[in-house]
């Protein structure tokens, strides 16, 4: 498995790169000072993210560490209590599950987010590299849904984001087969959840 999680690695840097000169050839870049989408409660991530953020955590300084872990634990007792979430049964499988825990964690924010910071950047999950601007193909085609704050829209030709969730999905099928199972199970979880747990096991 720690092949595939350095391959994932690899994958996200790529997927950096070429955000960012995406979006330094259309001008374009994050509101100053802004960090909304990390605060506005939690998104689903693949389990892929999961193994390779709880990966992750190993090679930060152990006092970031022990806080960032220490938040999410606080954050999943007060999901669990609210019952939006489970320790125990840690996987997404619906866009009702992944609602239903965005909605009740609304007032959270990242356990990774600290002082409009992320405690995580170089491990951060493949949605927050490249989430902000809206996407377009084709005939204006959205891709991705932007934030609303970017001026303007990036053409699919210079952030190619089926290339992406293609490469992405052979990374996963690759964990997939490493775990021995035949198929890519479509699950996800969420960060604190991602931080915390021993993911793999529910592959
Ligand atoms: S991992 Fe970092 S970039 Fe992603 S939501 Fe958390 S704080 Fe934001
Ligand atoms: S992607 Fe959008 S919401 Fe997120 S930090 Fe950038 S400007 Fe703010």
């Amino acid at each position: 498995m720690k092949k595939v999680i350095r391959d994932y690695g690899k994958f996200l840097s790529m997927t950096s790169e070429t955000f960012g000169a995406a979006t330094k050839k259309h001008s374009v870049k994050c509101k100053r000072g802004c960090h909304e989408c990390c605060a506005n409660g939690f998104f689903d991530i693949t389990l892929l993210d999961a193994l390779h953020l709880r990966a992750a955590l190993k090679k930060v300084p152990a006092a970031v560490r022990k806080r960032v872990i220490a938040k999410a634990e606080e954050q999943l007792d007060i999901l669990e209590k609210k019952k939006a979430f489970s320790r125990k049964n840690p996987i997404l499988k619906t866009l009702k599950d992944i609602d239903s825990v965005s909605r009740r964690s609304a007032k959270m924010s990242c356990p990774a987010l600290e002082n409009g910071v992320c405690l995580l950047y170089h491990h951060r999950a493949h949605i927050c590299r490249i989430f902000g601007p809206t996407v377009r193909g084709p005939r204006r085609a959205v891709r991705l849904e932007g934030c609303g704050y970017f001026t303007r829209d990036i053409p699919e030709s210079d952030l190619p984001i089926l290339d992406n969730y293609e490469a992405e999905e052979k990374i996963l099928r690759a964990m997939y087969t490493k775990a021995g199972r035949k198929r890519i199970r479509d699950i996800d979880t969420i960060i604190p959840a991602a931080l915390t747990l021993d993911m793999e096991k529910w592959l």
